[in-house]
């Protein structure tokens, strides 16, 4: 691989035209070719390095992923943790009605 990248005054490496270049610095313990190139042929090796990712094959899946458990749809029933917010408790009366209505 390549620890740096440099810029200088060279021949590029792919199409040999005398200029600025972008210089890959080769690290020595495993690559020991510095990589000079201009503008134009990097751009082209950008493209290389597209069509390589594209071309890759996709990695293997670690693991079959279990499917999300379908969630239910938030019902309109309120929360047992919201607040009671009905009538006051004192103004409710009993649903049992009085003695004397029930045997008229
Ligand atoms: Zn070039």
């Amino acid at each position: 691989m390549f620890e740096r990248i440099g810029i200088e005054r060279a021949h590029c490496c792919f199409c040999g035209t005398y200029g600025l270049v972008a210089v890959l610095v080769a690290d020595s313990e495993r690559s020991h070719v510095d990589v000079a190139g201009c503008e134009r042929c990097w751009r082209a090796t950008h493209k290389a390095a597209d069509l390589l990712h594209q071309l890759r094959p996709p990695a293997p899946s670690k693991g079959k992923r279990t499917p999300n458990k379908t969630r239910k749809p938030a019902s309109e029933a309120p929360r047992s943790t919201e607040p009671y917010r009905g009538p006051s408790k004192h103004e409710v009366g009993s649903l049992v009605p009085p003695a004397e209505e029930r045997t008229a």
